[in-house]
């Protein structure tokens, strides 16, 4: 992105020599704005093009447009009368501007402050965008780094709860025994909830796509949660599963969170029946994890999607990071995530992944 201040310049890419000689004479002695006629000229806030010129440098000015992005660079194109009735479709989605030529002074004034208003509130635009990008990375560094800090001090708690439950153990009154479960208890949960954060925090970085067979991903997913669905008496249906070019540590959470909740938030005196299953749709695959649990009431499907979201009565089990990490994830491969509540039938979670490089 190019930046805002300074004097305001227009780059006037003209071949037609009539046009070259007025425009450049005009912008010198009337116009604030100071011209460029090279591209490379350094950064420009309107580029002013004949039809001749711009055919022959379009693709530079169009990559010219893009490095200036995420802010906005207007192209004002300059067609005789007779050129403007054959102009290719092209072109006219190219320019923001067209006018015909001879152009009056007043009339080309006025399109190009138009232009370069947009322009400019585009560059506030930008730079906005730039410092959110900013301020996002610090606070997931941050996350990142508060997470891990707290890892260490905890690993010591948890070891000196560990000795003296087994050093002292027998020792202890009834009291002092219960209040050392609940320690174990807490810091037990405190740990999940700093790998949580850990997790979340991690799927901010850059990381390798492969081609993954969700299938396989699933099995190994399943294995992992094994003690849980033995537990429940769950049993897990399967549909036919893609293979997809994705971050397969990351998609192994999104899996692992949709079907650990599938068993967390069940009802009681019905043991889990999930289902997972994929289609494919225009150019993507849909992947739904179906449950017969509690539900999510219709109100709140997209909160749960928050950070530190949890519905009802949770048990006190989760802190509510799971599924916040299931959207990052998936947003960031592009795709989409939502949950389809089944009134007293319990939940389907969809997401899409994009299938192209299968
Ligand atoms: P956690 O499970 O740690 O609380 P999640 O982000 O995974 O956090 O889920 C957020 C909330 O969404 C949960 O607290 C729960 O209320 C609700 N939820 C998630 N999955 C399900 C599900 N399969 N059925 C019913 N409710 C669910």
């Amino acid at each position: 992105m190019d930046g805002a201040g300074g004097p305001r310049r227009a780059l006037l890419l003209l071949e037609h020599r009539r046009n070259r000689e007025l425009l450049l004479d005009w912008f010198r002695r009337e116009h604030d704005l100071e011209p460029a006629t090279a591209l490379g000229d350094g950064a420009v806030d309107v580029v002013v093009a004949d039809l001749s010129a711009f055919a022959a440098g379009r693709e530079r000015v169009r990559a010219l447009r893009d490095s200036a992005a995420p802010a906005y660079l207007p192209l004002l194109l300059l067609v005789s009368a007779r050129q403007a009735e054959r102009i290719p479709a092209t072109v006219w989605e190219d320019a923001d501007e067209v006018l015909t030529t001879p152009v009056r002074q007043g009339e080309l004034r006025l399109r190009l402050e138009r232009l370069l208003q947009v322009r400019a509130r585009s560059l506030q635009t930008a730079l906005r965008i730039v410092e959110l990008g900013r301020s996002n990375t610090d606070l997931q560094q941050f996350a990142y780094a508060a997470a891990h800090e707290l890892s260490n001090p905890l690993t010591v708690v948890a070891g000196a709860i560990e000795t003296i439950s087994v050093r002292h153990g027998d020792g202890l009154d009834a009291t002092a025994a219960e209040l050392l479960a609940v320690a174990r208890q807490q810091s037990a949960r405190l740990q999940r909830l700093i790998d949580d954060l850990l997790a979340y925090a991690r799927v901010g970085t850059v990381s390798e796509s492969e081609l993954v067979d969700v299938g396989e991903l699933l099995d190994s997913t399943l294995a992992e949660l094994r003690p849980q669905i033995e537990a429940t008496g769950a049993s897990v249906e399967r549909g036919p599963l893609p293979r997809l070019v994705t971050v397969e540590g990351q998609l192994r959470l999104v899996l692992r969170n949709l079907v650990a909740n599938a068993l967390k938030y069940r009802r009681e005196n019905h043991p889990p029946r999930i289902r997972v299953s994929s289609e494919e749709r225009d150019g993507e695959w849909l992947v739904s994890v179906a449950d017969n649990g509690i539900g999510v009431p219709g109100d709140q499907a997209a909160a749960v999607f928050d950070m530190f979201a949890r519905v009802g009565a949770t048990g006190g089990e989760g802190h509510g990071i799971g599924l916040a990490l299931c959207r990052r994830v998936i947003e960031r491969q592009g795709g989409r995530i939502w949950v389809e509540p089944q009134p007293r039938h319990g939940s389907v979670f969809r997401f899409t992944l994009p299938a192209a490089g299968r």
